[in-house]
């Protein structure tokens, strides 16, 4: 089918809740895709971090190829295998207690929600609050939209979900002064991807583990788009002052399926208990033959350095080209701030040239490449991108 078919169909047909770039991928291999004109991409967004692995790993697909013509969905009824592996993987690689497997990031806050109002409603605290920060984003069914400022903002869905306290990103004084008894978390992600992959400074998320110990509240990280490798080490938190009560993740977790998690520590482990909160297809076992297969390839002390290296070789290519006013980020999770270009316009620009790249604001650029790319990958991105601002 041609490309202008498609987008009228797509004008008749799908709800128009995305603004889509001009073009249709048909396949995908590591670092590749290629549109349905046989051009072929350096795919520098990864499907927004979830194919990490890189497309169509061989590892992934024969480990959904394998599982599909076996069994791939019984209910959380019953038992499976691989879903319970992967919650045994999830805890044994990070906070030690349990996991509430799922579908989406969006889900796995939700279920982190509703965690840590439990855990409040169990220390007397009837009317529990959630602190979140300026700039978060946590997704968009109705709890964590709620506790997404920039969005929650938008009297079309009102009313939300009520208490959630927002609080400035870089001032750990405001966030000590909002945390008490009512307090039933402090939910942030230890780089803000989607506003413009901001880092919150090591000592807001000092302040935050400080403020939530001293008044029996969780503090949640959502690793939803830091987890899985993406900053150069399994898990964000791992390079950060402080740990969390709980944590929650998705996009790479799949190797690019969909699948979500919240997990707890040993201490917030038997909060949800059987009836408090559940989903039809989490966990199932196609998804989690996916997800193992996906950690296997992440999970490597080998892979991990790589993403640093590549990402400082990366950060300080872009440093040195003109038309780039800053650079920021952590290991391949990367944003550019232009001088005077505009981001979309760029954006659609190195589309043209075949790289894939995703604006993010009005003079910024975000970066999130599978996390087996090269130093030739690297370098070819910087090529396009040095050519383009020049
Ligand atoms: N939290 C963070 C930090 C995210 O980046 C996203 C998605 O971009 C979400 C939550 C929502 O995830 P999903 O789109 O899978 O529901």
């Amino acid at each position: 089918m041609k490309l202008a078919e498609l987008q009228e169909l797509e004008r008749r047909w799908v709800v128009h809740t995305y603004a889509r770039m001009p073009v249709e991928f048909v396949r995908g291999e590591g670092a590749r895709l290629w549109d349905s004109e046989g051009k072929e991409y350096l795919d520098f967004l990864a499907g927004i971090s979830v194919c990490s692995v890189g497309h169509c790993h061989p590892a992934v697909v024969e480990a959904v190829r394998e599982q599909v013509g076996t069994l791939t969905h019984t209910s959380n009824l019953y038992l499976t295998e691989g879903g319970v592996r992967l919650a045994q993987r999830l805890c044994e690689s990070s906070l030690g207690g349990r996991a509430f497997l799922c579908n989406s990031g969006t889900e796995a806050n939700e279920c982190a929600i509703k965690l840590a109002r439990k855990h409040a409603h169990g220390r007397g605290t009837s009317e529990p609050e959630i602190v979140v920060l300026e700039g978060a984003f946590h997704g968009r069914t109705m709890g964590p939209l709620s506790a997404t400022p920039g969005l929650a903002a938008n009297p079309s869905f009102a009313p939300y979900l009520p208490g959630f306290r927002v609080v400035p990103r870089e001032d750990p004084d405001a966030l000590i002064a909002a945390v008490g008894d009512a307090t039933a978390a402090v939910m942030l992600e230890p780089i803000q991807g989607e506003t413009g992959v901001n880092v919150v400074p090591d000592e807001l998320i000092l302040a935050a583990r400080e403020a939530c110990d001293r008044a029996g509240a969780l503090l949640v990280f959502d690793e939803i788009q830091t987890g899985m490798g993406r900053t150069g080490s399994l898990w964000a938190y791992e390079q950060l002052p402080a740990r969390p009560d709980v944590m929650t993740t998705a996009k790479a977790l799949g190797g690019g399926l969909p699948v979500g998690a919240c997990i707890t520590n040993e201490a917030t482990m038997d909060v949800l208990e059987v009836g408090d909160h559940g989903s039809t297809f989490a966990g199932g076992p196609l998804v989690a033959g996916a997800s193992l297969a996906a950690f296997e390839v992440i999970d490597d002390p080998a892979l991990l350095r790589r993403v640093r290296d590549l990402g400082g070789r990366f950060c300080e290519g872009l440093d040195s080209l003109d038309g780039i006013a800053e650079v920021r980020g952590r290991g391949l999770m990367v944003a550019a701030e232009l001088v005077g270009a505009d981001a979309k316009e760029t954006a659609s620009r190195a589309l043209g040239e075949g790289l894939i790249v995703n604006p993010i604001g009005e003079r910024t650029l975000r970066f999130l490449p599978p996390l087996v790319i090269g130093e030739a990958e690297v370098d070819e991105a910087l090529g396009i991108l040095g050519r383009m601002l020049d």
